[in-house]
């Protein structure tokens, strides 16, 4: 009998590739395809002072601005990957209850979560699902700037997109079809990919 022909591996890829995507699929052409040195900007290192102050006042404080008392447990920065997805990250914290696992991203913006940030949530979520061998139904993103932690439930309808994301990045990677630009053209004003994009004015 002839042996069954081996699946070609699967591309690994990152949750934040998830988020780029949903916000302009180009950046995460750009980046795969033509990676360029990245300039630590100062928005960028205070966003990693901000993250570090986070973590020390959060762990102060209770857990009501989730919704669950004070027998929850918190922990940071956790490292999560699927074999099966081939996809990995790093989740901001992840609150556990009485055994039900509750994903948390924070973000450092004025503005309530937009749909990029609720795809990484679920794509952490899905991490997390194949980690702890349990479903994950709800998870939050923690907005800095009005202290509110937005809670997001997790729809099979979420789970497919993320699903149908991952392999709209791989075909893209893999035959170097360069996406179009975003619609939302405000995104494009402080982009660091903005040189490479001839067509965006
Ligand atoms: S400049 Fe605009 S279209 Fe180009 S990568 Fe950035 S956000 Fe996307």
């Amino acid at each position: 009998m002839l042996a069954e022909p081996e699946r070609p591996a699967l591309l690994e890829l990152r949750v934040t590739d998830v988020k780029q995507f949903v916000y302009c699929p180009r950046i995460v052409y750009f980046t795969y395809l033509m990676p360029i040195e990245k300039k630590v900007t100062r928005k960028m290192e205070y966003g990693k002072e901000e993250h570090v102050q986070l973590d020390r006042l959060e762990k102060r404080r209770t857990f009501r601005a989730y919704g669950l008392t004070d027998d929850a447990e918190r922990r940071f920065h956790v490292h999560l990957r699927s074999e099966r997805l081939a996809l990995s990250g790093v989740l901001d914290m992840l609150l556990v209850q009485r055994d039900t696992y509750y994903p948390v991203e924070f973000k450092y913006t004025r503005r309530r979560p937009e749909l990029n940030h609720k795809y990484q949530l679920m794509a952490c979520a899905m991490l997390l699902e194949d980690t702890v061998a349990k479903p994950v139904r709800a998870g939050f993103v923690y907005v800095t700037e009005d202290r509110t932690a937005y809670p997001v439930e997790f729809t099979q309808n979420m789970r497919d997109f993320v699903r149908a994301t991952l392999t709209s990045i791989r075909d893209m990677i893999r035959y170097e079809k360069m996406p179009p630009p975003t619609r939302q053209r405000r995104k494009c004003v402080d982009c660091e990919f903005r040189r490479f994009c001839n067509d965006v004015h």
